[in-house]
């Protein structure tokens, strides 16, 4: 019948006083309520004693353990009520007194003044209790109906007193609030009290017309629930488990990183305590694959897991399978410095650690490649950490893997990431466009060049400047599938042919999700259509669904389109371009991105004298 936890040591001393004054209390209460009742008993009650004294010890041990948390619920306050309906208050009392003697005799895990601080709150609740039954005229004896608001006022004393004494225990040496504490206590307990209403009941009618028989029949359906109940738990827990965990690795899933990601940023903030994030993606994982297969890249997976699983529970870190071959490490009280001697340490032991197959790897060993990051006061919210831990593991990578990096540090070099091997690659792509559609080519140089400018006046990090720049040069790609004939007639589009064109976004998204490299860049060949009020295509998605940087793609590529010459439409100038994006703010652009937009073009103008769409690309 514990109904306490051990509080922080640092309020041992505060939790002495209360556990004092509550045992003081409690044995006042019992002494003047039972009186020394049990000097006169005769055999046949002392009879009646031991056998609730034994059916509350049966229902202590046969619990009922509830979802989510666990807790265990004992059902013995019913035999509690059940002897005060049926007996009265000294006699539940004298048997509370016994359950305290064998509990201290063999419950000794327990310490004694612990099993006195129960007795001394059952002993209040009893008694309280009791004393209201009476007071609204219940009467002590077999269950009469006339007496049922007697019964259900005395349980909901019962019920208060006990809500009370237990939540001003948690109130003071637990963190919460007074109503936080009521709401999660009255919202775990409640059905139970409703349920040993209904049991003390039942039990009190069993008796006095069964007697001990009664009594048995009780107790052993009682034992057969508290059975399935624990039964019903171990399922829940099962079930549980696979909800948050990733099959293969072992590990938490993406999602449970989520929420555990959000708990422990607020933990960060209220409690002003460091968090450190690492992201890690293990390097030439495809190169295992390939030469060895997925199953067998599976089980290298899984032996990871569980590599990351063990560190991690050492270090108290927490690790995740965030996708693929990516994982996270939750590093709470860590800052940057220690969660980088950690990440470090853990990649050489990895570096050391044999497994079948290594040789192939071009380290020779198995490696990984980590970005971190720590929670700053302007992280709001969780992919902001989440973002800059990708972006350091980006530069881990780019530095030559098996390498960690921490985010802002060497920061220099950080920020100009080299990507000039991919923009070769993008652009040996478009090279296609110079037989089948050499205006989309020079459009697509043109925009990017706007993007790199647009980069410097929005001060793009290293990664985001990346993705909108090659997603910029690479945005028409999917018009290589348009054919010819569409791509270059000199005449209207007939609505037919119009919903070809329209197509190359989705094209274009299939062509880039087929390499790796491109992956990043599917937003901006997919969305650049899309217009702000959601009139665009293929989604019709309208303002902040479509991301930032999209948003500002499509400024610059239909300001390119305007400027520059196209069939059956006159090519307008700089100036008149700049009044068609004011024309268009706020329906088809963005109205904060295009006055950026403007401003840049108008001071160019004032600089150069001269277009960008005519300089020469
Ligand atoms: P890098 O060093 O640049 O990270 O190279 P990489 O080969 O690891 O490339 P990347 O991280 O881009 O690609 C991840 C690869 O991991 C792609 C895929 O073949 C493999 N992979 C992802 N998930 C699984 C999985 O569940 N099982 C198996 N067997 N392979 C997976
Ligand atoms: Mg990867
Ligand atoms: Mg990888």
């Amino acid at each position: 019948m514990s109904m306490f936890k051990s509080p922080n040591s640092f309020k041992l001393s505060a939790s002495h006083l209360y556990f004092s004054i509550i045992i003081i209390l409690g044995c006042a209460v019992f002494l003047f309520t039972n009186r020394g009742d049990f000097l006169n008993y005769t055999p046949s009650q002392w009879v009646w004693v031991y056998a609730m004294l034994g059916a509350t010890l049966v229902l202590n041990y046969f619990t009922f353990q509830l979802p989510p948390e666990g807790n265990t619920q004992s059902m013995d306050s019913s035999v509690y009520l059940a002897c005060i309906f049926i007996y009265d208050a000294p006699f539940a009392l004298t048997v509370i007194l016994l359950n305290f003697i064998a509990s201290i005799i063999y419950i000794r895990k327990i310490p004694w003044w612990k099993h006195l601080a129960n007795f001394s709150i059952y002993s209040i609740m009893i008694a309280g209790s009791a004393f209201i039954f009476k007071v609204v005229g219940g009467q002590i004896g077999p269950i009469e109906n006339e007496n049922l608001h007697a019964y259900i006022v005395a349980l909901i004393v019962y019920f208060v007193l006990n809500v009370f004494l237990i939540g001003c225990y948690y109130y003071l040496f637990y963190k919460g609030t007074i109503y936080e504490v009521l709401k999660s206590f009255v919202k775990d307990t409640l059905l139970v009290y409703l349920s040993t209403l209904i049991l003390s009941l039942v039990l009190s009618v069993l008796i006095v017309y069964n007697g001990v028989f009664g009594l048995a029949l009780f107790i052993g359906l009682s034992i057969m629930l508290s059975y399935s109940y624990k039964q019903l738990f171990i399922m829940y827990n099962e079930i549980q488990e696979k909800a948050i965990k990733d099959q293969r690795t072992g590990l938490y899933n993406h999602s449970y990183f989520e929420n555990l990601l959000d708990e422990e940023i607020k933990n960060a903030r209220t409690l002003n305590t460091p968090l450190s994030l690492a992201m890690i993606d293990i390097d030439d994982f495809k190169k295992y694959n390939d030469q060895f297969g997925h199953l067998k890249g599976d089980m290298l997976l899984g032996f990871l897991g569980n590599f990351l699983k063990n560190e991690c529970a050492q270090a108290e870190t927490i690790a995740s399978r965030f996708g693929g071959e990516e994982f996270t490490i939750l590093m709470p009280g860590y800052n940057v410095n220690k969660a980088e001697h950690f990440i470090n340490s853990l990649r050489k032991k990895l570096n050391d650690t044999y497994y079948e197959g290594v040789e192939i790897f071009p380290a020779g060993c198995l490696s990984f490649s980590a970005g971190i990051a720590d929670y700053r006061e302007d992280i709001h919210d969780k992919s902001q950490i989440v973002e800059l831990a990708d972006q350091a593991l980006y530069y881990a990578k780019k530095q030559g893997k098996n390498n960690v990096h921490v985010y802002g540090s060497g920061s220099s070099k950080e920020h100009d990431i080299d990507f000039a091997e991919d923009i070769r690659d993008i652009e040996q792509q478009l090279k296609l466009f110079l037989y089948k559609d050499v205006d989309t080519f020079k459009h697509s140089k043109r925009v990017f060049r706007y993007a790199i400018e647009m980069s410097e006046v929005l001060k793009l990090e290293s990664v985001e400047k990346r993705n909108f720049v090659l997603g910029a040069l690479i945005h028409d790609i999917g018009k290589l599938e348009i054919p010819w004939g569409i791509l270059n007639k000199k005449d209207k589009l007939t609505p037919e042919e119009w919903e070809t064109v329209k197509r190359h976004v989705t094209w274009g998204k299939r062509i880039a999700e087929t390499n790796e490299k491109l992956k990043d860049l599917v937003p901006y060949i997919e969305l650049h259509h899309e217009r702000y009020d959601g009139d665009g295509y293929p989604h019709g998605f309208k303002e902040t669904q479509i991301p930032r940087l999209c948003r500002m793609l499509t400024i610059i590529d239909s300001f390119d389109a305007m400027t520059t010459e196209r069939p059956y439409q006159r090519t307008k100038t700089i100036e008149e371009g700049i009044a068609e994006l004011r024309r268009c703010s706020g329906t088809q652009f963005d109205p904060e991105l295009v006055e950026i937009f403007i401003q840049y073009m108008e001071q160019r103008i004032l600089k150069m004298k001269q277009p960008i769409a005519g300089s020469n690309l």
